[in-house]
């Protein structure tokens, strides 16, 4: 995706509740997503013990406003403490990776390929990522994200487009095709 412009909406659970409180609000929002200069338009969804069961109702909705390119998850990432209370084991990522799956195979647009799937599934993709680099200021930058030092959170990563990036850069098939289509690249050529 280098050179383009990319938006990035958080959806979830704060946004339903905008959504019912503050409808004006939640009606400007999507309005600056129409708007946007691009199409290249992402949701991304964080999923937690408190939002995963709306996992299917989170994408279908994302996916009837035709505003969003591209859904993007993240399994909550943190130190082991914050996951065990808020998130989710390596294991019990299995059975939301399958809903993912499961999503994805009825057309909805999740970026989750099938070799990232496998291989979070798997929970055995190369990490970190040295091609990848984070700055948060000019002093303060880290190769992957600012966990890179700290196995146990890298050990249990749950950035779902940092292992589709690690499956491009393995030259998966299925991961560059996806990358292809989300960026439009094909459309900008014709
Ligand atoms: S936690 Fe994930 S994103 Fe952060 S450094 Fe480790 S592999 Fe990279």
């Amino acid at each position: 995706m280098a050179g383009r412009l990319v938006s990035w909406m958080s959806y979830g659970f704060r946004t339903f509740v905008l959504r019912q409180r503050l409808p004006y609000l939640f009606g400007l929002i999507m309005a600056n997503v129409a708007a946007a200069v691009t199409r290249q338009v992402f949701a991304s969804v964080t999923l937690t013990k408190a939002n995963a069961h709306h996992l299917e109702r989170y994408v279908e909705e994302i996916g009837a406003t035709g505003l969003f390119r591209g859904i993007a998850l993240n399994l909550l990432t943190h130190r082991p403490e914050i996951v065990a209370r808020y998130g989710f084991s390596v294991n019990e990522r299995q059975e939301l990776l399958d809903r993912a799956w499961a999503l994805k195979r009825q057309g909805y647009p999740l970026m989750l390929s099938a070799a990232a799937y496998k291989d979070l599934r798997n929970n055995d993709w190369k990490r970190p990522l040295p091609q990848i680099e984070l700055g948060l200021s000019p002093d303060e930058r880290y190769t992957c994200c600012r966990d890179v030092a700290n196995k146990e959170v890298c050990d249990a990563c749950g950035y779902v487009n940092c292992a589709e990036v690690s499956q491009i850069l393995a030259l998966k098939p299925s991961a560059i095709w996806q990358a292809v289509r989300m960026t439009g690249v094909l459309e900008r050529g014709k």
